[in-house]
């Protein structure tokens, strides 16, 4: 039987929700059993792939750059999830959202700064002038809250995944698990 494909992508987020998919522990190893990762900060692939099973996407939609690629992976993947809750709500990058952009990165860049005061502009994806969560932007199939979401949950969403059944977060073993912050 061939494997499923999983990918794993981190927009404006910390890491802290890869990390917490990492603190699965052993059921990442029968997780590999049943997948391949085939793209994300796990792995080496420069384009995400045709034809994903499941993407989990950390992180809120920032960027023009997030905002091509989530569109690009929404059309390549079948099961989409929003990764704690900076993809679920925009959290904590969305504490911008008040202020313009120009002057966001005028105060990090220009008065936030001893040398090299200039914001920048070459080779640095364009800010959106909100960060949004992901369901904004594109349709997600599951919602996995938390900051980070709790290992137990993620292990509970790709078990069931993998094992052909949509994960129910009403299941009474992970019921107190699905929750913000
Ligand atoms: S939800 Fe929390 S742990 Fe995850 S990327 Fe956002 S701030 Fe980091």
């Amino acid at each position: 039987m061939s494997k499923a494909k999983v990918a794993t992508v981190w927009l404006d987020g910390c890491s802290g929700c890869h990390m917490s998919l990492l603190d699965i522990d052993e059921v990442l190893i029968e997780v590999l059993h049943k997948a391949d990762i085939v793209y994300g900060p796990l792995v080496d692939a420069q384009e995400f792939p045709e034809g994903v099973d499941v993407t989990l996407t950390e992180g809120a939609v920032s960027s023009q750059h997030d905002y091509k690629l989530i569109q690009q992976i929404r059309k390549r993947t079948k099961f989409l999830i929003a990764l704690g809750d900076c993809a679920v709500t925009g959290n904590v990058p969305s504490m911008r959202n008040t202020i313009p952009t120009k002057r966001l990165l005028e105060r990090a860049y220009v008065e936030g700064a001893d040398i090299h005061q200039r914001a920048p502009s070459d080779g640095v994806p364009a800010l959106l002038r909100h960060a949004v969560p992901v369901q904004e932007i594109v349709k997600v199939d599951l919602h996995l809250p938390g900051c980070p979401p709790k290992p137990a949950l993620i292990a509970f969403a790709l078990t069931e995944l993998l094992a052909g059944r949509k994960p129910d977060l009403t299941n009474a073993s992970v019921a107190s698990l699905v929750k913000f912050g």
